[in-house]
């Protein structure tokens, strides 16, 4: 049996990049910032653009404030507003519906594959049967999610999407550097929005988030209505509605940083995931990545029926662990009103998933023992079945 680690294992681990880029490095990035002074969408943020651009292979990125707000300004480009059916992911963190309600579209929740723990394409055609059935909404976007980093089933969404001239907008907020058959995350869908939080795959030291297409109209809009709506032509006309929705520039030095590391960082999280696929008991169902993708591992999620024991078991031995998530949006307050269809899979996915710690600096002493750890829990349950 292997023994705890001296050192605490971290669910998610936003600090150890800063010893291997070196603090300096961020020390002097910031002193540049106070030195030239222009605190919010300064040249950092411009070179952040280009290389994130450059990374993800699409002609533009335009970062902001948040995800969240890289969600809002991608359907604010669309105009996406009241009367408009947005079909979105409810098995997600909130903020993938609350951009379209904030808009004042009606969000339609779509089911997830029980495998992939992805919007269903088969639940997402039958939910537009019934949309266009009813005949009350305008057919508008489709937001399928990226959850836990693994890439959806980009040609079956966006196949359906456009045969209903709709539009896909990939919430790959949790995926940022996955790979669908040879592409980088955010540039499969026609826009893609993505978060910089701190726990995200890319993270910074606030909140931060961009916006991705190979439009230039498209990025144009987004530009505008990330500085309420400003014309580009005289900066004293709004001509649209916007948000203050700018990346200052201290987030854009960090992430500039963070990026010297991102691909690396990436090949950690693949082999970590490689170890739990192979060695945890086959007792955990193991969330499917799709063939020929990559997922960029936000978290790794495992699904059990005793979960919340299993979740109480884990933490008694110093293995943090979270339930994401434990109510799909759909079933939150704020929106049982537009909880009109039945998601038999988000339910159990809801009740049954458990995420163990994922981070580029797990080592072999932190996987040996969260192994075991969990292996014990599944010979002892297997021992009380047989
Ligand atoms: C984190 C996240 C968001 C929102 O990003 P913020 O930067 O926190 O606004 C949206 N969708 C998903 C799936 C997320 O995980």
């Amino acid at each position: 049996m292997s023994n705890k680690p001296s050192k605490p294992i971290m669910l998610f681990d936003c600090k150890t990049s800063q010893n291997v880029i070196g603090q300096d490095k961020f020390l002097n990035a910031f002193k540049a910032i106070l030195n030239h002074g222009a605190y919010c969408q300064g040249p950092e943020t411009k070179e952040l653009d280009d290389k994130l651009a450059a990374f993800s292979g699409t002609k533009y990125c335009s970062t902001c404030g948040s995800g969240t707000d890289a969600l809002t300004l991608a359907l604010m480009a669309w105009d996406v507003k009241p009367g408009d059916a947005v079909f979105v992911s409810s098995f997600t963190f909130v903020a993938s519906a609350e951009a379209p309600v904030l808009l004042g579209a009606t969000p339609i929740f779509v089911d997830s594959d029980p495998n992939t723990f992805n919007m269903d394409p088969k639940d997402l055609q039958r939910a537009i049967d019934e949309v266009k059935k009813e005949g009350k909404l305008n057919l508008k976007a489709v937001i399928p999610v990226d959850i836990f980093g693994s890439p959806c089933d980009y040609d079956e969404i966006i196949k359906i999407a456009h045969a209903n001239g709709m539009k896909v907008l990939s919430d790959s907020c949790q995926s940022y550097g996955s790979i669908y058959k040879g592409k980088r995350s955010c540039s499969i869908a026609d826009m893609s929005a993505t978060s910089f939080y701190p726990t995200k795959p890319l993270g910074c030291y606030g909140d931060g988030g961009a916006v991705f297409t190979n439009n230039n109209e498209e990025n144009e809009l987004v530009k505008s209505c990330r500085v309420h709506g400003m014309s580009p032509a005289d900066h004293y006309d709004n001509v649209r509605l916007g948000i203050t929705g700018r990346l200052n520039s201290f987030q854009g030095a960090v992430l500039l940083q963070k990026l010297t590391v991102f691909e690396q960082e990436l090949k950690e999280r693949v082999r970590v995931a490689k170890r739990y696929d192979n060695e945890l008991d086959s007792y955990f169902g193991k969330q499917k990545v799709l063939d020929n993708c990559q997922s960029a591992y936000g978290l790794y999620t495992i699904y059990c029926e005793d979960r919340d024991e299993l979740m109480a078991y884990l933490k008694d031995n110093g293995i943090p662990c979270g339930a994401y998530y434990p109510r799909p949006v759909n079933t939150q307050t704020a929106y049982t009103k537009w909880n009109t269809r039945s998601l038999p899979v988000c339910e159990k996915l809801s009740k049954t998933v458990l995420s163990i710690p994922m981070t580029p600096y797990l080592d072999n002493e932190d996987l040996d023992y969260i192994i075991q750890t969990m292996n014990t829990f599944a010979a002892s349950k297997k021992s009380k079945a047989a």
